[in-house]
């Protein structure tokens, strides 16, 4: 295999320039609920311990408030935090009036039961679309909060008029906060969704069958071009760090040069989990890792935020 040689087919996906269209249309409804309610919405974000990933998710967030214009609270809890005073911060963010969303970033050290604390926060508050009340809503069609990856592809995907309706589209993965509700919402918009996972039978038999595939695995460039059906869509939710120099020029081709200078810069780089080099010579449009998926996740969020609040608050 000679990756270095493919020709680079696929059009590129912007979810970068998605994202900061959605942040400038929430400043702007932003700027309108405060002139109508003399408050600015406000999300509160919890952190528990001290992991490094963590803490750089829960700063961009706090940013992105800042740049729409919604007040923020940072709670920075020690990882010593037990379940039951992290049920108490809930509680008592669930009790105040000024305080729209509550997010809190996960994974939570392993002595906490995440359950337990996402069923703690109030739905109306649920801005990561966690809360069961909210995923039951989003399975019946109901309008809900929604988790955000998933509703901000479904962005993506409208704003670059990629057709859903009818299309084939088949989901690579079945998380909670990505999988489950990204069918969920694929089947609003009237696709015919297919559901893989890790016990699928002859995965590149089902896979290349869709218009759309959208893959959540966490494995480094799985995805080939035995999986994907000639001029079909790939949206890559996958951000897996690799270090490995072969792995980079495998999966990179002729820009693997440029990512091998991030890793002696940053020790690694970001890959999806989609092989770019082959999906290029085999896809139509496919996200790019990093600049597709995970911007349009923290502008969803503030879609959210501000959808709590207005819902709160009572918007007409
Ligand atoms: P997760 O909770 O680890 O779930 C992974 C899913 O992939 C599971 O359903 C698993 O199947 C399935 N799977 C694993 N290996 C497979 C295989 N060989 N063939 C088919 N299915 C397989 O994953 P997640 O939280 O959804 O995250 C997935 C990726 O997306 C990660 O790289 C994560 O970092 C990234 N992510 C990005 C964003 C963003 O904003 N860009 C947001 C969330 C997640 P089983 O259920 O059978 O185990």
């Amino acid at each position: 295999m000679n990756n270095a040689k493919s020709p680079a087919r696929a059009k590129m996906l912007d979810g970068a320039a998605v994202a900061e269209q959605i942040k400038q249309e929430v400043a702007r409804d932003v700027a309108q609920f405060v002139s109508e309610h003399q408050v600015r919405p406000c999300l509160a974000a919890v952190l528990v311990g001290d992991d490094a990933a963590s803490a750089v998710y829960v700063r961009n967030k706090i940013r992105a408030c800042e740049e729409v214009g919604i007040r923020s609270e940072h709670h920075a809890l020690p990882a010593t935090t037990t379940a039951t005073e992290l049920l108490g911060l809930i509680k008592s963010l669930n009790g105040r009036g000024d305080v729209d969303g509550i997010l809190v970033q996960l994974p939570l050290p392993a002595t906490i039961d995440e359950s337990a604390i996402i069923e703690a926060i109030d739905p109306e508050k649920d801005v990561d679309g966690f809360h069961p009340v909210n995923i039951g809503r989003l399975s019946m069609g109901h309008p809900t909060l929604v988790p955000c990856t998933p509703a901000g592809i479904i962005e993506l995907l409208i704003r670059s008029n990629i057709p859903l309706a009818g299309e084939n589209v088949c989901m690579v993965g079945r998380s909670q906060i990505v999988g489950r509700p990204m069918a969920q919402l694929l089947l609003q918009r009237d696709a015919t969704v297919t559901i893989c996972h890790s016990r699928t039978r002859d995965l590149p038999a089902v896979t290349r069958q869709a218009d759309l595939l959208v893959v959540a695995i966490g494995r480094p460039g799985f995805i080939g071009r035995e999986h994907i059906k000639p001029g079909a869509t790939i949206v890559d939710v996958g951000m897996n760090k690799i270090t490995d120099v072969e792995m980079v020029r495998q999966l990179f081709g002729d820009m693997a040069e440029k990512r091998l200078e991030v890793v002696s810069k940053r020790g690694y780089t970001l890959v999806g989990d989609v092989n770019p080099c082959e999906a290029d010579e085999v896809a139509g449009r496919r996200t790019p890792v990093p600049g597709g998926v995970g911007l349009l996740t923290v502008a969803m969020l503030m879609r959210n935020t501000l959808n709590a609040a207005r819902q709160r608050r009572g918007h007409a």
